[in-house]
């Protein structure tokens, strides 16, 4: 079932230790075919190099298994519930990535410092509030998704596909699961740029709102014009 979609989240997956955005089983993909309503993740604990696309779990939005012989990733009813509280979203990465990391236990969002920052998220990339006490003993999994819809109710996950959870670490989405790797990825390098921005000046405030709007707006939206037709 779903070959296509299970050999797609299966590489992207894979390209997680690749791009040095995780270290042993701390960070997974999953992607989901809105026409069925199925979801495909990796499976839990396992390490990517011994991971085959035969191993990738197929879950309903409810959390039930579908099709698989492993367990789902742990994670899986944060990534549901991203895709319920996130219609249009086609993909959902988790990592620990390093500097993110810090910011996220450091519990600050990532100020938009560049136009490097500036050309993927549309402003800063926020950080949730910590889980209480109660939603940490309860469905931590599913309230590590709520508390980020939470953190965008009033703010639009389209323009900034990415959120710090206070205490823990990074997810990322996008239209599909390689797109949310790649958002996984800049979000860990202008997370790096962040770091070393203050560190070299540290009265240094967000970049301005017209650097911040050009150097978004030129690549999406409406108005785009960077790239190929
Ligand atoms: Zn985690």
């Amino acid at each position: 079932m779903l070959e296509e979609l299970k050999q797609s989240v299966y590489e992207s997956n894979m390209a997680l230790p690749r791009l040095g955005l995780v270290i042993f089983t701390w960070g997974n993909v999953s992607a989901i075919d809105r026409a069925t309503g199925l979801v495909a993740i990796k499976p839990s604990g396992v390490e990517y190099d011994e991971l085959t696309v035969d191993d990738i779990v197929l879950v309903d939005l409810d959390g039930n298994v579908v099709e698989g012989h492993l367990r789902p990733s742990s994670d899986t009813p944060t990534h549901l519930e991203l895709y319920r509280g996130f219609p249009e979203i086609g993909g959902v990465v988790h990592t620990h990535s390093n500097y993110a990391t810090a910011f996220a236990q450091a519990c600050r969002e990532i100020p938009a410092y560049g136009t490097t920052h500036a050309d993927t998220f549309y402003g800063a990339i926020p950080c949730t509030r910590p889980l209480d006490d109660e939603e940490i003993r309860g469905a931590y999994e599913k309230n590590t998704g709520t508390v980020i819809l939470e953190t965008f109710s009033e703010k639009d996950e389209a323009a900034i596909p990415g959120v710090l959870v206070a205490n823990h670490g990074v997810f990322t989405w996008g239209k599909s699961g390689k797109e949310a790797v790649h958002n996984a990825a800049i979000l860990e390098r202008v997370a790096e740029m962040a770091y070393r921005t203050e560190q070299l000046n540290s009265s240094i405030k967000p970049i301005g709102k017209a650097i911040l709007n050009k150097h978004y707006l030129r690549k999406h939206g409406k108005g785009a014009y960077y790239g190929q037709k």
